[in-house]
């Protein structure tokens, strides 16, 4: 069943539609405070065909502070 709230549903390289989604843990998190622990997992979509990462997102962006 194919997901389309995600904005990668072909990966134009391989040609292949076979999309993996994936999460990554530990010190890879992103916080929005310079020394908190507070932060979010990255999702990530991936092609299971060559392996190839084609999106990358953080799970609640409206936490992360502006830059203006
Ligand atoms: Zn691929």
């Amino acid at each position: 069943m194919r997901n389309t709230q995600f904005p990668v549903q072909r990966y134009q390289y391989c040609g292949s539609e076979d999309i993996g989604l994936g999460w990554q843990h530990g010190e890879a998190l992103i916080t929005f405070k310079k020394h908190g622990l507070l932060g979010n997992r990255l999702q990530y979509l991936l092609c299971r065909s060559c392996g190839a990462v084609l999106y990358q997102r953080v799970a609640e962006p409206h936490r992360f502070p502006p830059v203006k």
